[in-house]
């Protein structure tokens, strides 16, 4: 890290004790900025950095529910205002029991750059619950919806902030929430939420969106290799949202995923994950993975299995932080795979960053990667201030171009910055520039 960011980083260490991913994040973030402050001085002079690190505003609260057999629970809600200075608050809600705030705050502030990164008008930020929706009943999701909604609704709204869903926050949690937000409000605000049914304001592509832009990325990255998917060999984490397009788009891409997994194990499908199947396991039925194996009866299923020891040519963590370690990095690399991109948040481990970037493959950092879910839901907001719906094609089409320019864009940083190749400096420099620019612009905020 740069001389002059060392006492910068240690006093946000200092004012953020014990939030280990938040400090993980800013810290991958601080150590691509030393030739930026060499380049533009000014950002020391007015603490851009500090300002960015330091959210503008955190928000914790109560959310008591009731379950179906009428006991009283009590989450913790959050919502973490990172940074507006691109455009209204924006960023998903989490729903998972491992929720905290260093978690809710290191999303929100990788959230900042990657929305900078999709060139819209967009702030940063993100919320949450360690609430467990898993195995709740579909009244109890919408109960405790409705409480979370009647604290957080007096801080939302299409100008000021606009949630989305991430892990445990679906089409299902999306519709409730707005359920709630125009029943307490009195108005139907389309634009206070992304991601949301067809019925009531949703957009085409949104829900395939965060996958099939990762793949988008990886074409033009492999492209950039002068190479395509057509016959890789391809591994995705998870088994969520963001992996099941994923998958989906790899395949028709003419790549051959093999294998994914969710937080019970590892599946391997030689002859090619099957997406229906996939679909009605983990959308329709809501059920373990391993399920998958009893219609597809070829596959194998490992409980708690590595996935990152199966040999692949190109590897999509799409699972949850940290999931793939330094030990994983060296799995991958021994096995040949050249392209890792990251569909999920900082899913990679700073020793696993380190190893793929020392072994030059194409490692493409999740704020780049997976920005195709958040450009699409600003389409969306688009599509509903003009009170328009745009056709499936259309939005693709510009899902697509939005994931070639910010390609585009790291891979002219990193060469401006002297690092060719190096989209996770690329990223990280491009990200915060757009923001330091705006922040500048602004005055002292
Ligand atoms: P989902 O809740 O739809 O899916 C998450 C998947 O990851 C599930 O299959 C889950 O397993 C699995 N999982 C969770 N923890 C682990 C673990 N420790 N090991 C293995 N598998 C695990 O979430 P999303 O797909 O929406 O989000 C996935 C990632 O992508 C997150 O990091 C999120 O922040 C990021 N992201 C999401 C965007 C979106 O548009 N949804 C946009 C940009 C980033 P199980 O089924 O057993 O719960």
């Amino acid at each position: 890290m740069d001389e002059k960011l060392e006492s910068v980083f240690w006093n946000i260490q200092q004012r953020n004790l014990g939030e280990t991913e938040f400090i993980q994040a800013v810290k991958e973030v601080l150590t691509s900025l030393g030739p930026v402050l060499a380049k533009y001085p000014k950002i020391v002079e007015q603490k851009i950095i500090e300002r960015i690190c330091e959210p503008e505003r955190q928000i914790i609260f109560r959310v008591p529910w009731q379950d179906d057999q009428g006991e009283v629970h009590i989450n913790r809600g959050f919502r973490v205002q990172s940074n507006s200075a691109l455009g209204p608050y924006k960023g998903g809600l989490r729903f998972h029991p491992t929720v905290n705030l260093s978690i809710i705050k290191f999303l929100g502030f990788e959230q900042t750059f990657k929305n900078a990164l999709t060139g819209m008008p967009i702030g940063g930020g993100k919320g949450g619950s360690d609430f467990d929706p898993k195995g709740r009943s579909d009244n109890e999701v919408m109960r405790f919806c409705q409480s979370f909604m009647t604290e957080l609704y007096r801080h939302l709204g299409e100008y000021t902030d606009v949630p989305a869903g991430d892990i445990g926050v679906g089409r299902r949690e999306i519709g409730f929430l707005f359920g709630q937000y125009k029943r307490i409000c009195n108005r139907y605000e389309s634009g206070v939420l992304t991601g949301k049914g067809l019925s009531y304001g949703g957009a085409l592509v949104r829900t395939e969106a965060t996958g099939y832009g990762l793949v988008y990325f990886v074409r033009e990255m492999l492209a950039a290799r002068n190479e395509s998917l057509e016959g890789k060999t391809c591994i995705v984490s998870g088994a969520g949202n963001v992996a099941i397009y994923a998958i989906e788009k790899a395949a028709e891409l003419g790549g051959r995923v093999v294998a994914c997994s969710d937080s019970c194990g590892v599946i391997f499908d030689e002859q090619g994950i099957d997406v229906k199947t996939l679909k009605q396991v983990k959308e329709v039925e809501r059920l373990p993975i391993e399920r998958y194996c009893k219609t597809r009866r070829h596959a194998r299923y490992q409980a708690g299995g590595n996935i990152w020891e199966i040999k692949c040519d190109v590897a999509l963590p799409c699972a949850t932080q940290n999931e793939l370690t330094g030990k994983d990095a060296a799995a991958l690399l021994n096995n040949g795979c050249i392209v890792v991109a990251e569909g999920a948040n900082m899913p990679t481990t700073p020793e696993g960053i380190e190893r793929f970037v020392a072994a030059e493959i194409a490692y493409a950092p999740g704020k780049a990667a997976n920005a195709g879910g958040v450009a699409t839901s600003a389409l969306e907001m688009q599509q509903n201030a003009s009170r328009d719906a745009w056709s499936f094609e259309f939005t693709d089409k510009k899902l697509a171009t939005i994931m070639k320019d910010i390609h585009d864009r790291c891979l002219e940083t990193a060469d401006e910055f002297g690092v060719p190749g190096n989209y996770a400096l690329g990223a990280n420099i491009a990200g915060f520039m757009g923001v330091a620019d705006s922040m500048q612009a602004l005055g002292l905020i």
